[in-house]
């Protein structure tokens, strides 16, 4: 395994030649760079990375659809769009050369996960222009492993197939996976028993601790996360290994920093900002110093498992998920967190903003029907939430099955009623 200082030397190298690269290739880059003052043989160290202009998500909007290319349209194997969740799509292009350098990663996270040829992987992410379908089926390729492209929805079919073919590999997203627990039990599946599932690859949202222990509980597999975007390739950039203290990042091909968001200051590693990626060799479009805003920290410390690839902690949500109620900063996952470590409380919930005279917070929460009218475990859930958001929320309890499950992509789970100005 690559020791920090061998790391170091190749992130140096590829560095040096990517930043070349793009700002002669893409005038975007060169333009930031004119304007910034600096020529790319001003990079001389890591951490002269600083010096490179930052990228945004508005510029791959505004030079849409492919005004950020690096090479001819002809030399393009593949475009994938962004799925959207924050407005307009973003699409995203390869060359061959990433086409393989994705799958290779994939497989990398797939290997560092446990999959190993033999593995049958039920591949629930979507397939089409969401980068989570093609990127988990590459991944599960590069490992020689057997893949049954299920993609979303169609539930009971999924499950009726994961027991038939001996899926050993669930994949999708964990919002999914969670809803899995409750239709297999509808269906009259007893989950570990009747399926063979060993590991699971969750990704493309976040989600907390407690979910994983519910999921993992139910199936009796062992539950990973993995981290992408479809900017930088799609899935494949951080993954979980067995120690699952943080995601690793594939650092010859990612390098990470986290900034403040505000000031774009870079921090130290082990404080909490927005994570910020430059990708070392992508050929069709190269992204340098791209803002993810995703909130996490990066350490560095060498893992049990004996990698020395940086770890992000799980991510808690997108500068644009958090929801600022009444002046306080609220996290849907944490929401998540505080109900999921609470017995009685359903795997559902819906998060609720409104406006009368003040912002109000509400959350639904699915119960157990023994607890539906017990004032005393409303109060307990309402006391949990003061205790870790810092602000009161009205909550109601209702019955199990009665809040809408997300069958396709990623879970949307608040409301926002409050009118934008
Ligand atoms: P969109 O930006 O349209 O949702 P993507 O599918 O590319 O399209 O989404 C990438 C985003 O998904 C990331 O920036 C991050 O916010 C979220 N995400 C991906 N993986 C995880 C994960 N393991 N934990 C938390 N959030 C994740
Ligand atoms: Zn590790």
């Amino acid at each position: 395994m690559l020791k920090p200082k061998q790391m170091k030397a190749i992130q140096l190298r590829k560095l040096r030649k990517i930043v070349e690269y793009a700002y002669r290739n893409v005038p975007l880059f060169k333009k930031r760079f004119d304007e910034a003052g600096i020529k790319p043989s001003s990079i001389r160290t890591l951490d002269d990375v600083a010096k490179v202009p930052f990228t945004v998500k508005t510029d791959l909007r505004d030079n849409y659809p492919l005004g950020l290319l690096a090479v001819p349209q002809d030399r393009l194997y593949a475009l994938h769009a962004s799925s959207g969740t924050t407005g307009k799509p973003i699409v995203v292009a390869y060359t061959r050369g990433d086409l393989e350098c994705w799958s290779r990663l994939m497989g990398r996270s797939f290997d560092v996960a446990g999959v190993r040829k033999g593995d049958i992987v039920q591949n629930m992410y979507g397939y089409g222009l969401f980068t989570g379908g093609l990127g988990f089926h590459y991944g599960a390729r590069a490992v020689g492993a057997t893949v049954i492209p299920t993609s979303t929805g169609n539930t009971k079919r999924q499950l009726m197939l994961m027991k038939d073919l001996r899926t050993t590999v669930a994949a999708c997203t964990p919002s999914y996976m969670v809803y899995l627990c409750e239709a297999s039990r509808a269906e009259g599946y007893m989950p570990r028993t009747d399926f063979a599932l060993r590991i699971g690859l969750f990704g493309a949202e976040p989600w907390s601790e407690e979910a994983r222990k519910r999921i993992e509980e139910v199936f009796g597999l062992r539950a990973h996360d993995c981290f992408g975007m479809s900017e930088l390739y799609g899935p494949g950039v951080a993954i979980e290994c067995d120690q699952r203290n943080g995601l690793h990042v594939w650092s010859d091909e990612f390098l990470v920093e986290t900034i403040n968001p505000d000031t774009g200051e870079v921090l130290e590693p082990g404080k909490e900002g927005e994570l910020v990626f430059t990708m070392l060799s992508r050929e069709a479009m190269p992204l340098l110093r791209y803002r993810t805003r995703d909130l996490s920290r990066v350490f560095e410390e060498e893992c049990a498992c004996g990698r020395y690839h940086p770890r992000i902690r799980r991510i808690k949500g997108r500068s644009d998920d958090m929801l600022i109620v009444g002046g306080v900063n609220v996290f849907p996952s944490q929401v998540e967190h505080v109900l999921m470590n609470i017995p009685g409380v359903g795997d559902q919930y819906q998060i609720i903003l409104s406006h009368t005279d003040l912002d109000r917070l509400a959350v639904k929460v699915e119960t157990t029907s023994d607890r539906l009218n017990d004032p005393k475990f409303l109060k307990e859930i309402q006391g949990d939430l003061l205790a870790v958001l810092g602000i009161n929320a009205d909550v109601a309890l209702v019955e199990l099955g009665t809040l809408p499950r997300s069958e396709v992509g990623k879970a949307r789970r608040v409301i926002d009623l409050r009118s934008k100005e």
